[in-house]
């Protein structure tokens, strides 16, 4: 899970291009096999089955930058990107940033679109979805399927702060509302490796990738997920 990419900048939600190129081409060295959500989605339902190795490179939030900076260093290795787009935004800036910066506009995501890559949900307001009703989350859901409905996206939702509803019912209100939209993997944060079919696609880890740590903190994480 990557948030920005920039030229010098490193913090917790921003990687330089170096720290991500040099990443990928850690993971292709090491003999891991980028796919995409399509092909995790099939694999959850049944269909060809992954390599035991296998990573999904996701960018939340729709930054310009992932579109300037992570774009051509993925093309460059070929490795497959996933955009998870909180509609509302396209065109501003992420107004839940402390500093809020440009967000990519629909003809910049139609061209990352174009350039093969997969468009998915973030919600449409950006809104802690364990702090809405179940009708403020179906309610911001189909805003979000409405706005990206031209850039034909994958059924897959990354949950904005990973933040979920918590209790068994609520979950399972969202879950259906989910099923019914053909959105049928959901990403959190977690920090752990998932098994190559999830019990819960709509409860899939991500692994936070950093750029304020060195390269042996992503190996360790790679390999391990949360081992500190
Ligand atoms: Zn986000």
């Amino acid at each position: 899970m990557y948030h920005r990419v920039s030229h010098a900048q490193r913090d917790a939600l921003t990687v330089t291009c170096e720290q991500l190129e040099t990443q990928l081409r850690w993971l292709l060295a090491e003999g891991f096999t980028f796919i995409t959500a399509g092909q995790l989605r099939s694999a959850q339902r049944g269909g060809p089955a992954l390599s035991p190795y296998s990573v999904l490179v996701t960018f939340d939030d729709a930054y310009v930058d992932t579109l300037s900076l992570a774009a051509p260093i993925l093309r460059q290795q070929l490795v497959p990107g996933l955009v998870f787009v909180p509609s509302a935004f396209i065109n501003g800036t992420s107004q839940w940033d402390t500093v809020p910066q440009a967000l990519m506009s629909a003809a910049q995501l139609q061209t990352l679109a174009s350039n093969g890559w997969e468009i998915g949900y973030h919600s449409h307001a950006h809104t802690n979805y364990a702090q809405l009703t179940t009708e403020q989350r179906a309610t911001d859901l189909k805003a979000n399927l409405t706005a990206l409905q031209t850039l034909h996206p994958i059924g897959a939702f990354a949950y904005p702060y990973g933040k979920r509803p918590q209790s068994t019912a609520e979950k399972n209100e969202l879950y259906r509302a989910f099923a019914s939209l053909g959105i049928d993997v959901a990403f959190r944060i977690g920090n752990r490796i998932n098994p190559l079919v999830s019990p819960q696609p709509y409860d899939i880890n991500r692994l936070g990738v950093r750029g304020d740590r060195d390269l042996n903190f992503f190996k360790r994480q790679l390999w391990w997920g949360r081992w500190w």
